[in-house]
């Protein structure tokens, strides 16, 4: 045959081929999750206490044969106990299976228009893959030189903006009244501001809720509360934005939540005390690590999180990341650009700082005596 009709006949098949029918996406990487025990595990900004008692409670006393129904699809007793946590009404609160999710059905919901919506350079690395998941075209402005939120850059024409605040992986919290110029600028936008991080010492946009219609708080029960594993994260908004949501996700999936995680979810909210507690001592671990890190030369942006994104002034953060991971330390480092020289490094209990901190001392200290010799023996 000749050489033509072979290519013309490779060409009619590859045009027939049930591949050209797919949703190609790059998926999000997650964090490692090491299945090994006796790991310290500081790289996907759990929290390293347990969740509040009543939570233990409510797992250990679940009546299994009320599992036999399907759940409360409005998943009413969970958007409650949140709406008057944050002293708004229920039909301001969307509750969804983790932040992503929710965030995931709030690109599908909020964003679809043809301009851009807009994310920082350095942010969240799941706000791309649901733009290209959904073919939302985004555009993404670059933090400043201290990893700061330019907000003269939201102020242009957009699809939407989503910002979190705390930024991830950067730790950087703007003050609610940097996010109202923007939301004041963008009357005819969704806003977003994902909250992941807010309980760890800054101030949440919540109260703007009021004010601005087209503004969307989300938070999560995965860092502060200590549930990364019962997934379940929630969205506060005007009751226009949140019967929005729920008409999306009535069109996907009625029952996101099941009836054990409703019922730990309202466990955990109900015992304020605990969540107070929780926070303050993981702030106060934070604090105590910075002062540590940076006796050991090490730089970062201020964290307003459980994390903080350090970067040694010497020696590289892969470098670090390796010895650290070869000693079953797990932080978290991304070869990208503009971020490549830091590790970003949760906190966990005091124990488990004071061996991460020991022992990023004693690398150093053998680095500067191995650098001495060989500049000796010059
Ligand atoms: N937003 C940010 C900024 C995050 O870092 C995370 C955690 N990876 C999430 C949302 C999602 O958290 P979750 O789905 O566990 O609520």
């Amino acid at each position: 045959m000749a050489a033509e009709k072979i290519t013309k006949i490779r060409m009619e098949k590859e045009k027939m081929s049930w591949e050209n029918n797919i949703r190609r996406v790059v998926p999000y990487v997650a964090g490692e999750q090491p299945q090994k025990q006796n790991v310290i595990k500081l790289n996907t900004n759990e929290c390293p206490y347990p969740p509040a008692p009543e939570v233990e409670g409510v797992l250990r006393g679940f009546d299994c044969d009320t599992l036999r129904k399907y759940p409360d699809p409005d998943v009413q007793e969970l958007r409650e106990a949140l709406a008057k946590r944050h002293g708004l009404d229920c039909g301001q609160v969307f509750v969804g299976v983790g932040s992503d999710d929710v965030l995931a059905m709030s690109f599908l919901t909020f964003f679809n228009s043809e301009k851009p919506v807009l994310f920082p350079d350095i942010t969240y690395s799941f706000y791309d893959v649901w733009a290209d998941l959904y073919k939302i075209s985004y555009e993404c402005p670059p933090l400043d030189e201290n990893f700061q939120i330019r907000k003269e850059d939201y102020m242009k024409e957009n699809g939407g903006i989503v910002l979190a605040n705390p930024n991830a992986p950067t730790g950087v919290c703007e003050a609610p009244s940097f996010f109202e110029e923007i939301l004041r600028k963008n009357p005819d936008s969704v806003v977003i501001v994902d909250e992941a991080y807010i309980d760890f010492g800054g101030e949440s946009c919540v109260p703007l809720i009021e004010r601005y219609e087209n503004l969307l708080v989300v938070q999560t029960f995965s860092k502060s509360r200590s549930m990364a594993g019962m997934r379940i994260g929630y969205a506060m908004g005007s009751k226009k934005l949140i019967r929005f949501l729920n008409d999306v996700k009535f069109s996907f999936n009625s029952y996101t939540m099941n009836a054990v995680t409703i019922k730990a979810g309202v466990a955990s909210v109900e015992n304020e005390e605990y969540f107070k507690r929780i926070t303050a001592k993981i702030t106060a671990t934070r604090e105590y690590t910075k002062k540590r890190l940076a006796a050991l030369d090490f730089v970062f942006p201020d964290s307003k999180t459980n994390f903080i994104f350090a970067a040694h002034q010497r020696v590289p953060a892969q470098e670090l990341f390796d010895a650290l991971r070869a000693n079953e330390i797990y932080v978290r480092h991304w070869n990208k650009p503009r971020i490549a020289d830091y590790l970003r490094i949760s906190i966990g209990t005091d124990e488990e700082m004071e061996t991460v901190l020991k022992f990023l001392e004693n690398y150093l200290k053998g680095k500067q005596s191995a650098n001495k010799k060989s500049s000796r023996n010059l």
